[in-house]
């Protein structure tokens, strides 16, 4: 049994205030992921500040023609909501490919970009993990490594972010919008989440007294071609062994744009610039998708277990750019269950 406070925010400066105040607090939003670690032994905070009642559950147009999404809309009424569904297609897919209905209906925004990874021994207290207690060492380097990444590993550290939602945000280079102790600021998509070098304990460069207030989407949200395509061991309730997030711009057969993220393989979701501008000018066809997929995986390594999602994940992503091509996205269809 762990004994700790629990304290209700009552607005935005109230929960800086208060987390600021307390280095061993933690923010408890829809409780999902954080609950079940508290249960495990593997999160300790002593104060969970309850951030889920402040005024965070909206989704607005911005200025500039995009979507802010409050940090505390539910991942259910994000997938499901007409802006989303019209113009972002993409991301109400990979949030639907995610968890299941009724953890949805908890799962908050905030808290989906912030949830832990899945690492067996990470959620194993009675083994090594240096992000769980740095410098006791990785016991998944020669252990049981079948889920973990093979793209920006450490020798610290071979932890995969496990969120569905973020493969999809970093393709559409959403910003995160936080608020501290000095202020607000935004951070991009591709600066949020960290690679696990030497400091695996860190997942983001969130700071310890800031709170996620918002997602921002610009205004491009490829509806016409794109696809989320999640390869798992089940077809629902099962975190992605690889997935991929496809989204072009076409001119008739021609790219003119193309995002490429990858879900599964890293401590982020991963891009790479150049497999991206492989594609622009390109004819949308499997030669022009075979080389960005070399390029966007060509640092990866596996760790025994693991080696299958190379070919796996080159396979993946030329069969999720060929759907976007086709406008023929991957079905996540879940019927609207509240
Ligand atoms: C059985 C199971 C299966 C799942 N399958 C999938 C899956 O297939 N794909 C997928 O993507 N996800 C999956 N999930 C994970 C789920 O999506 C996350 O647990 C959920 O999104 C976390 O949101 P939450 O609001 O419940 O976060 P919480 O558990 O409340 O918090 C998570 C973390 O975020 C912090 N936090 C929360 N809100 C804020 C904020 N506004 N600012 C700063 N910090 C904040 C908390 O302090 C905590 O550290 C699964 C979860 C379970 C339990
Ligand atoms: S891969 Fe990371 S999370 Fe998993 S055991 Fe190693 S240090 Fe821990």
């Amino acid at each position: 049994m762990i004994n700790f406070e629990y304290a209700r925010a009552n607005d935005v400066a109230d929960a800086v205030r208060q987390i600021a105040a307390d280095p061993t607090a933690k923010f408890i939003a829809g409780g999902t992921n954080l609950i079940n670690l508290m249960k495990g032994d593997v999160e300790r905070p002593t104060r969970l500040i309850d951030v889920s009642r402040l005024p965070l559950t909206s989704v607005e147009e911005t200025g500039d023609g995009g979507l802010r999404i409050g940090a505390l809309v539910a991942n259910s009424d994000l997938a499901y909501h007409p802006l989303i569904e019209q113009r972002y297609p993409m991301l109400a897919s990979a949030i639907l490919a995610g968890a299941s209905q009724q953890l949805r209906n908890m799962a908050s925004t905030g808290g989906n970009l912030l949830q832990r990874t899945r690492c067996f021994y990470f959620y194993d207290t009675a083994t090594p993990c240096n992000k769980r207690e740095p410098g006791s060492g990785c016991s998944a380097i020669k252990g049981v490594n079948r889920i973990n990444a093979i793209l920006g590993t450490s020798e610290a550290c071979i932890a995969t972010h496990p969120s569905d939602m973020c493969v999809a945000l970093a393709a559409l280079e959403a910003k995160v919008h936080v608020t501290g102790p000095s202020g607000e600021r935004a951070i991009a998509f591709a600066d949020f989440h960290r690679l696990p070098g030497d400091t695996p304990q860190l997942d983001t460069n969130l700071r310890r007294d800031e709170i996620v207030t918002a997602v921002e989407l610009p205004k491009s949200g490829f509806p016409a071609n794109y696809t989320y395509l999640k390869i798992r061991d089940r077809l629902s309730y099962a975190f992605a062994l690889v997935s991929i997030a496809a989204a072009l711009d076409l001119e008739g057969d021609t790219i003119k744009e193309a995002r490429l993220a990858l879900g599964g393989v890293a401590h982020r979701p991963w891009r790479r610039a150049d497999a991206e501008a492989a594609l622009r000018g390109q004819p949308a066809v499997v030669a022009s998708f075979t080389k960005a997929a070399d390029l966007l995986l060509r640092d990866a390594r596996g760790h025994g277990h693991n080696d299958f999602k190379i070919d796996l994940a080159r396979r993946g992503i030329v069969r999720a750019l060929t759907q976007a091509a086709r406008g023929t996205p991957q079905s996540q269809s879940v019927k609207k269950v509240r």
